[in-house]
């Protein structure tokens, strides 16, 4: 995966959420609780593909990221706490 700095977060509706992108890594604010999350966004690492997600050590939220490197953005997708299904 290419490297992230700067790029921004939304989420999969469009909806800024404030994050700290830099080399492969981006820090989060966690959408329910504001807690930063860890993500890195090479492949297999935490949070980069929902089979690899990233969790929020306070609320336990899970989280990956889908890159879109030409508009230097990165979709946080959310793992719904009482569904198996993957939020797409
Ligand atoms: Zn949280």
């Amino acid at each position: 995966m290419p490297t992230i700095t700067g790029f921004k977060c939304v989420d999969k509706s469009g909806f800024p959420i404030l994050c700290d992108a830099f080399g492969n890594n981006v820090a989060i604010r966690c959408p329910s609780c504001s807690t930063p999350i860890l993500v890195i966004a090479r492949k297999n690492q935490r949070g980069s593909d929902p089979t690899h997600v990233s969790t929020c050590v306070a609320c336990k939220l899970r989280i990956w990221i889908k890159v879109y490197e030409k508009k230097r953005l990165l979709i946080v997708h959310q793992i719904k706490e009482n569904l198996s299904a993957i939020d797409l």
